[in-house]
């Protein structure tokens, strides 16, 4: 299997080979094509398999498809996660995928200063990386539209149900619009992962890596 073959587009395969990627990890050859295909996912995935890619990548292609014109545009991709720490990798690849393509992508997290953040929202973003707590403050201060997500990761599940996020997760899901496309990634499956997966989750495919 090969990146190409994965139907990725000629800016994505240079960005790729830039990073010096040669061949898909298995969660990259499971999940893009199930990400293209417009399927929801259930995806058993450790941190270091490649994850990361393995929605980024056929995200931002998608996104890339049709760019709204106005500059001041709501996010269209929403990836939770469960830390800053986390939220600054997830970003970083977003950033890099996301650049040769002219989509935006931003994060927000807690415990720093909200007004920049409020600042950069209020630019225009395609792709918005955050932790559950902080973006649920946005979402009720309204300085944040989450009614255009057409995608929903969440990334590391089962560590944000540990830090005590089920709460925020769910009252940002109210923000969402019926229809979108939902990803759930978790290193461990556990009820309450199978709880949420049923409650944010429609007919998923489900993957193990
Ligand atoms: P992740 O599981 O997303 O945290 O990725 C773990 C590491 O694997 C990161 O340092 C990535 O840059 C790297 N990586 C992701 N996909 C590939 C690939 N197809 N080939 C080589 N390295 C990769």
């Amino acid at each position: 299997m090969s990146f190409e073959s994965l139907g990725l587009c000629a800016e994505l395969l240079s960005a790729i080979a830039a990073q010096g990627y040669t061949t898909p990890t298995p969660i990259q050859t499971q999940a893009i094509p199930v990400i293209f295909e417009g399927c929801d996912l259930l995806a058993g995935a450790q941190t270091g398999t490649g994850k990361t890619a393995a929605f980024a990548l056929p995200i931002v292609q998608r996104l890339s498809e049709k760019v709204p014109p106005q500059k001041r545009r709501a996010p269209r991709a929403l990836v939770l996660v469960p830390t800053r720490e986390l939220a600054a990798q997830v970003s970083e690849q977003m950033q890099n995928y996301g650049r040769r393509l002219s989509l935006r992508s931003t994060m927000v997290y807690g415990g720093v200063n909200i007004q920049a953040q409020i600042e950069r929202l209020h630019r225009g973003v395609d792709i918005l990386v955050a932790t559950p707590g902080r973006l649920l403050d946005h979402a009720e201060r309204g300085t944040v539209d989450l009614s255009h997500i057409e995608f929903l990761v969440l990334d590391e599940a089962d560590r944000m149900l540990d830090l005590g996020f089920i709460d925020d997760i769910l009252r940002v899901a109210e923000y969402l619009p019926e229809q979108h496309q939902g990803l759930l990634f978790s290193a461990t499956y556990s009820p309450s992962i199978r709880q949420l997966a049923d409650e944010l989750l429609d007919q998923p495919r489900r993957i193990e890596v």
